[in-house]
């Protein structure tokens, strides 16, 4: 269940834009959360983007953070996390990475969009790539390195940008992965991984009425002994908690912030 108000997921680019963070901690606070984790996105050999940690700065960033949640004490819990791009042949660079800093949650995330990844989309058609992706979370379960698993199905965004990132013609249809997450629900019940719920779906406009994951996967998570953690992955102050009342409110979604 979700018992306290939370959002373990967001970007304030701490290390590189040490300004921002403040914005981000008073927006949570005037929304009433009671604890928030910075999860400043890993540094990886094939993607040095504006937005992650640069390489060797992972100590600094956990007492970056150590700093802002000794400011804030009494007002908000202040998380040390971090998000991992997760791929096999990743793993000791992951490793390295872990062992540099005192975290209090991982968070595994599934990341094909990024350029350099092994996985070209535009070799594979929808159902392919999703295939690929769930395979590679169920994997990321597995490892150990995670407590909470990331934005479950994020190739829905991709499917909503074919001209930035080209694929084979076809159609995502979740009914083809339902053995694969089965699988995930089962390994996730096992190891006690978390399953996040990831509003920025609602900023990505993939569905109406469902955020990371859809709600065929809600309905699916629903059968297992599964727990489950809110996050924004808000990039920008104004975007944290974002859809967090709604999501709570739904149909779909509020059996999950009811458990
Ligand atoms: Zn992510
Ligand atoms: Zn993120």
């Amino acid at each position: 269940m979700i018992k306290k108000k939370c959002d373990y997921h967001m970007h304030p680019n701490l290390t590189n834009e040490p300004h921002r963070a403040d914005a981000f901690i008073k927006s949570a606070i005037d929304q009433g959360f009671d604890e928030i984790c910075f999860t400043d996105h890993m540094p990886l050999s094939i993607c040095d983007a504006g937005d992650r940690i640069k390489k060797g700065m992972i100590e600094k960033y956990c007492l970056a953070v150590a700093e802002k949640a000794k400011q804030y004490e009494g007002k908000i819990v202040i998380k040390t996390g971090i998000e991992i791009d997760y791929h096999p042949d990743f793993t000791d660079e992951i490793e390295n990475n872990l062992k540099q800093g005192e975290f209090d949650l991982f968070l595994g995330a599934t990341h094909f969009h990024i350029p350099g990844y092994n996985i070209l989309s535009s070799n594979l058609n929808p159902n392919e790539y999703a295939k690929i992706s769930f395979e590679n979370s169920l994997k990321a379960i597995k490892s150990g390195y995670f407590d909470i698993i990331a934005h479950l199905d994020l190739q829905r965004w991709v499917y909503t940008l074919p001209k930035r990132f080209p694929m084979k013609k076809g159609i995502y249809n979740i009914n083809e992965h339902i053995e694969l997450l089965k699988k995930i629900m089962i390994e996730l019940e096992k190891t006690k991984v978390k399953l996040e719920i990831n509003s920025l779906a609602i900023l990505h406009k993939v569905g109406s009425d469902d955020v990371y994951p859809s709600k065929d996967i809600m309905n699916l998570s629903y059968d297992y002994n599964i727990d489950y953690v809110y996050g924004s992955d808000a990039h920008s102050y104004d975007w944290v908690g974002h859809g967090y009342d709604l999501i709570g409110k739904s149909k779909y979604y509020k059996k999950a912030f009811s458990r």
